[in-house]
């Protein structure tokens, strides 16, 4: 009998990041760094370690440019450019090779330069700083797996895999070749994070948070991320009851598409209006605009990334950038986001350097008008994209009505230099994000043409619950009592004013939150695109009678 097989039939609990069902077998993904590498190959002369190492770091080069090569997600892109950017610093790797100038094997070299690199990052009091100390794990782990000639077998996984293990790095995820049947579960993650993203992008079901995932390499598993269970060693019956559920799964995903195109409505024929949550124009690519009543939220940190210091996105690069997404939604409204640098969204080089806490430091909109020189010409730029198409132009992290006003004059500013230089902006609506508990409860003192609730950091404020946090995740909880309560406020005091109102956190595409926010009182939700036609189905399933916020 083998250790796979001697496992006891038992059912862990996790959190969805992603849904879907996955039946296989659990493949340990195991990436203690260099383990068994150094072991793996005999240390030769200096040349020769320096020669592997090249070759390593050459290969691991050629790895991150693929990669990147090969995505439409700026984030995701921005993140292997860094590791990318690192690999080709010599500022790394030069103590290395002076290392095995003295005789010390290329792995350990490396390894230990590494290591002190992710020390230094890991204490950071930034998060930023801290996110970047697990690029550098991922990138070291990249490079020792070359050198032990052990590099490129992540792209091979059974077609029946349930991958296992601590923490998923992102790039990992990339460079594996998913396909359908394929799942993931992990002991950490959360269900913001990047690689809990990619997942229900690419349509892989995902836990995270799942408890005492010991079973090794082998064990057969059934992995239902509808009900966020790992059963582990099933027996014939546990199958079944799975085939059920996964196939009454299908159905329900098979109905949803064929609908994914059509306006939405409940079932009593309110309408809904569904908008997409775009993270750049790639987020665009190959889809059909009739998927949605228009674009709910762009996130613009899109164009920032890696740009901080003196390469900040000029107002001609911002123009075609919101252009090209006014072109795409063919006449439906696009709501666009000015800055929301800061907190979970730092721009090395134009946001602050070591704040105590950056989801309360100078961030969103406070850090725009503290540097108006940037701001004005990102407004500028969306004055000018707003003669290309409906424009409604969307203020970050509001907390009270000076904010706005601050804002407010800025763009008449701006909307009256453009006119007296003989390009009058077009028509643009200015609304604010209330994603601040303070914003929420004093809506009646803004000046806004439109508000949209920013869930994921409303959330995060009143539950005093971080939005990256895996250990406080259950308290981010989108159903909890006081956000419905503060969701219902503000949808209520934007309909007593007129103020059109809709949803663009993560709960906006969420099938299980959606029923509660149309109770609250929320009628147009905007979300990734690929959370639509669950989110449709959703919107149609409910009855409006009898279901209390
Ligand atoms: C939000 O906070 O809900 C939101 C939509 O903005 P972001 O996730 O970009 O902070
Ligand atoms: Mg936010």
């Amino acid at each position: 009998m083998t250790a796979a097989s001697a496992q006891p039939n038992r059912v862990l609990q996790g959190r969805t990041a992603a849904p879907g069902f996955a039946a296989g077998r659990i493949v340990r993904l195991e990436r203690e760094p260099g383990s068994g590498a150094a072991a793996a190959r005999a240390v030769g002369t200096p040349d020769e370690e320096a020669a592997a190492l090249k070759a390593a770091l050459a290969a691991a080069s050629a790895d991150l440019a693929g990669l990147i090569g090969g995505l439409d997600d700026a984030e995701a892109a921005a993140m292997l450019e860094f590791q990318l950017a690192m690999l080709e610093d010599d500022a790394l790797t030069e103590p290395v090779f002076a290392a095995l100038a003295e005789g010390l094997g290329a792995e350990a070299a490396f390894a230990a330069q590494l290591d002190a690199e992710i020390a230094g990052y890991r204490a950071s009091d930034d998060d930023y700083f801290r996110a970047r100390g697990s690029d550098l794990e991922d990138l070291k782990a990249r490079v020792l797996a070359h050198l032990a000639g052990a590099a490129g077998a992540a792209g091979a996984l059974a077609d029946d895999a349930i991958l296992v293990g601590r923490d998923l790095a992102p790039s990992r995820f990339l460079e594996i070749d998913w396909r359908p049947g394929q799942g993931i579960a992990l002991a950490e993650g959360s269900l913001t994070s990047h690689v809990a993203i990619l997942a229900r992008a690419r349509g892989i079901p995902m836990l995270v948070g799942v408890a005492g995932i010991d079973a090794p390499e082998g064990t057969e598993a059934l992995l239902d991320a509808e009900a966020g269970t790992l059963h582990l060693a099933p027996d014939a019956a546990d199958r079944a009851a799975f085939d059920i559920r996964r196939s009454a799964g299908r159905d329900r995903d098979r109905a949803a598409g064929a609908q994914a195109f059509e306006p939405a409505a409940t079932a009593c024929g309110t309408p809904v209006q569904v908008l997409l949550n775009i993270g750049g124009p790639g987020d665009l690519a190959g889809l059909d605009p009739a998927l949605c009543d228009g674009i709910g939220l762009v996130r613009t940190e899109f164009l920032f990334h890696g740009r901080g210091g003196d390469d900040l996105p000029g107002e001609d690069e911002q123009f075609e950038a919101y252009r090209a997404i006014l072109a795409w939604a063919d006449g439906r409204p696009v709501t666009i986001r000015t800055l929301d640098a800061g907190g979970d969204k730092p721009i090395p080089g134009y946001t602050l350097d070591g704040e105590a806490n950056p989801f309360l430091g100078l961030r969103g909109v406070r850090l725009s008008l503290a540097r108006e020189a940037v701001f004005r010409i990102q407004l500028r730029a969306l004055l000018r994209a707003a003669a290309h198409g409906p424009l409604k132009i969307m203020i970050p992290m509001v907390a009270v009505p000076a904010e706005m006003a601050a804002v407010q004059a800025l763009v008449d500013r701006e909307a009256a230099a453009l006119a007296a230089a003989g390009t009058p902006p077009g028509r643009f609506e200015l609304g604010m994000m209330v994603e601040v508990p303070a914003a929420a409860l004093t809506l009646d003192l803004f000046a806004a043409d439109f508000v949209s609730i920013g869930s994921n950091d409303l959330i995060q404020y009143l539950m005093a619950a971080g939005r990256d946090s895996a250990a406080v995740a259950a308290l981010a909880d989108p159903l909890a009592p006081a956000v419905l309560r503060v969701i219902e406020t503000v949808a209520r005091d934007a309909a007593a004013r007129g103020l059109p109102v809709s949803l663009c956190g993560d709960a906006g595409g969420d099938p299980a939150a959606i029923p509660h926010l149309l109770a609250a009182g929320l009628r147009a939700l905007s979300m990734g695109a690929a959370a639509v036609p669950r989110a449709k189905a959703a919107i149609r399933a409910t009855h409006l009678t009898g279901i209390r916020p």
